[in-house]
């Protein structure tokens, strides 16, 4: 019978769920791209979990933008409710576009992901004092916009982001929600607009597989893409480099980009995911509005089962 550990790991959470169910199938429905508090999201990692159940979730991966303090918040703390399985949401580029990579179940002792959550969150505090000055300045949206009056938004130790300074503009009263923020100084297109530095995509979907021994899969491919043929290119270049699965049912895809996006997965054995990308009240999306199959999950954990139930079998 495994045990988990004292003070467990984050696998641990998940390995106590696995090794409770006795080998007995995993609860159906998952959602397994949730912020929190440690990035953009506005819920506590604490709270997830009973959020989760009333939400008829069997569980929920918790994938904040460039860190692993979420689920690390369950490392130390008392058993959750239901399992919470670690991910990491990573910022790429791949020709030119943006693209989220969601790494799961990184291996907790890689230096590699220790060393690109540094890199990547300090050069997103960089970018945040960039655009800062930019909003701040006498003829823009926020004259006078400080970090000091940022910081007030940023829970502690969070990635931080634009979510922050749209949280610092409604304070302003300048908008009234995220979303108005992000239609106008935030948008991407804007002249406020400054880009986190994000690495090539290719490389990150081996550097998640090889250094951090974790399962990539492309978050939200569609989102915001007017031009699907573009993307055939990029999915087949990441099926290439080892990708495991896209994210098909998401909030931002239509019917019709879910229809292609499922037809492009069989075409390139990719696993489809579904995930509400909650981010509390920064964005519409309910919890547990899009969900995965315990089947893909379980073959998720299938190529990393050895080493989740080998935590605490020793213990
Ligand atoms: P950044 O990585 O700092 O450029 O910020 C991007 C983040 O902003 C994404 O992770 C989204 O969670 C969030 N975001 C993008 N568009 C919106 C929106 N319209 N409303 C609220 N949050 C948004
Ligand atoms: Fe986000
Ligand atoms: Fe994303
Ligand atoms: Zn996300």
């Amino acid at each position: 019978m495994l045990t988990a550990k004292k003070g467990f790991s984050p696998y641990a959470v998940l390995m106590g769920e696995v090794a409770r169910a006795g080998g007995a199938p995993l609860g159906q429905r998952w959602d397994l791209h949730v912020h929190t508090t440690a990035s953009d999201g506005t819920v506590h990692p604490g709270e997830l979990p009973a959020l989760a159940q009333a939400a008829g979730l069997a569980g929920i991966a918790i994938t904040d933008h460039d860190t692993t303090a979420g689920f690390s918040y369950w490392a130390d703390g008392a058993r959750p409710a239901l399992p919470i399985i670690p991910g990491i949401e990573l910022s790429t580029t791949y020709l030119g576009r943006s693209h989220h990579l969601l790494a799961y179940l990184p291996d907790p002792t890689s230096s590699w992901v220790a060393e690109h959550c540094r890199a990547v969150r300090a050069a997103r505090e960089e970018r945040l004092v960039a655009m800062i000055e930019l909003l701040g300045a006498p003829t823009g949206p926020a004259p006078g916009l400080s970090l000091a009056e940022v910081s007030r938004q940023v829970p502690p130790g969070a990635t931080v982001g634009r979510p922050h300074l749209a949280d610092a503009l409604v304070a302003r009263g300048v908008f009234s929600d995220r979303a108005q923020a992000f239609a106008g100084p935030l948008a991407h297109t804007s002249e406020f607009y400054i880009p986190n530095p994000a690495p090539d995509l290719l490389a990150t979907i081996e550097a998640v597989i090889h250094c951090a021994d974790a399962v990539p899969v492309l978050a939200h491919p569609a989102a915001r893409r007017a031009r699907l043929d573009k993307l055939a290119p990029v999915i087949t270049a990441a099926a290439q480099a080892g990708l495991f699965g896209l994210e098909i049912d998401h909030p931002e895809h239509t019917w019709e980009q879910r229809t292609w996006l499922s037809t492009i997965a069989n075409d390139h054995g990719l696993h489809p995911f579904g995930s509400s990308d909650f981010h509390g009240e920064g964005k519409p999306n309910r919890l547990g509005q899009e969900t995965t199959d315990s089947p893909v999950l379980a073959a998720l954990i299938a190529g990393r089962e050895e080493r989740i139930l080998g935590y605490g079998s020793n213990s």
